[in-house]
């Protein structure tokens, strides 16, 4: 099943995508469904209406709003992306033996085809990072390896822009430069885990102008899921809803000679099989913008 978050009409709605349309559901928030059922997220389910969208009439939103923490993320989860920084960072860096984690702000979270917000007064290194997204469904701590996936509500695509000179600036820590206003499109809705068998076996691209930058399969994670819930579970519990990004490939724009860095008009697309993909315009932040659209409405009730 692919659950979407939508609005028609300026009403937001959530509903399942077959094809290119939308049947409405009802339930209020896709993240109200995965907390209130626990085990049976989406028993009793059913449409609302006869109504149908077509996907081009909507604009979607992303899926899991209102959420009520961070984003997790992790860092360097595939070995050639872990290498081709090496030398670039300002000095090398032993390969990890655990993985790599750090926060995001929810509100970084934009639409699957809402701009990307960039601000070069404050940075001229955005960098695109192409990401596959676990969607928690069954709460737990210290989720053991052979449980993981009995933790696992589902699957999206991210794209973890990061700006890179913000990144490095602040003492080596990762939040600053991937905290961003509006830099990370999420969606374009959440496949069940029940269709994707094998999320290890799937395949992720990043385009940017219709090039293709980076192109791995999931496979070649240094950390699969199993091993990255386990860790990022050990003494914190995960709740419904909860996201985590689990590492970009090989292809990003500041190991590239020369780098190449994301700049106002540009499109990025990013791309998993079996899920779909966001499409994006970068856009220069005008200082006529609002406050991110979606950061009060994660506010926990
Ligand atoms: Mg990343």
């Amino acid at each position: 099943m692919r659950l979407v978050k939508f609005t028609i009409d300026g009403v937001a709605k959530t509903g399942t995508v077959e094809g290119d349309q939308i049947t409405p559901l009802g339930g209020g928030e896709l993240l109200d469904l995965i907390w209130r059922d626990g085990d049976r997220p989406l028993a009793g389910l059913a449409p609302t209406t006869r109504r149908r969208y077509a996907l081009d009439e909507v604009r979607l939103l992303p899926p899991v709003v209102r959420h009520p923490r961070c984003l997790f993320a992790t860092g360097w989860n595939y070995r050639t992306h872990f290498d081709e920084g090496q030398g670039k960072r300002g000095g090398d860096v032993e390969e990890p033996t655990a993985p790599t984690f750090f926060s995001k702000p929810a509100s970084t979270i934009v639409g699957p085809h809402d701009p990307i917000s960039i601000d070069q007064d404050v940075s001229s290194q955005f960098d695109y990072e192409a990401e596959l997204v676990v969607v928690i469904g069954r709460p737990g701590r210290n989720i053991s390896q052979a449980d993981a996936f009995s933790h696992v509500f589902g699957y999206m695509v991210a794209n973890d822009v990061s700006a890179r000179d913000v990144q490095r600036r602040h003492g080596g820590q990762w939040f600053k430069g991937k905290a961003m206003d509006r830099t990370c499109p999420l969606g374009p809705w959440i496949v069940t885990a029940d269709e994707i068998p094998e999320p290890e076996a799937l395949t992720i691209d990043c385009l940017v102008n219709g090039e293709v930058r980076q192109h791995a399969d999931t496979a070649s994670m240094a950390f699969p899921i199993p091993r990255l819930l386990e860790e990022l579970s050990a003494g914190m519990t995960l709740l419904p809803g909860d996201i985590l990004l689990t590492g970009t490939p090989a292809g990003v724009g500041f190991a590239r000679t020369p780098p190449t860095y994301l700049v106002d008009g540009d499109q990025v697309i990013s791309r998993i099989s079996s899920i779909g993909e966001l499409q994006n315009r970068v856009r220069q932040v005008q200082p006529t913008d609002s406050m991110p659209e979606y950061g009060a409405a994660y506010a926990v009730d």
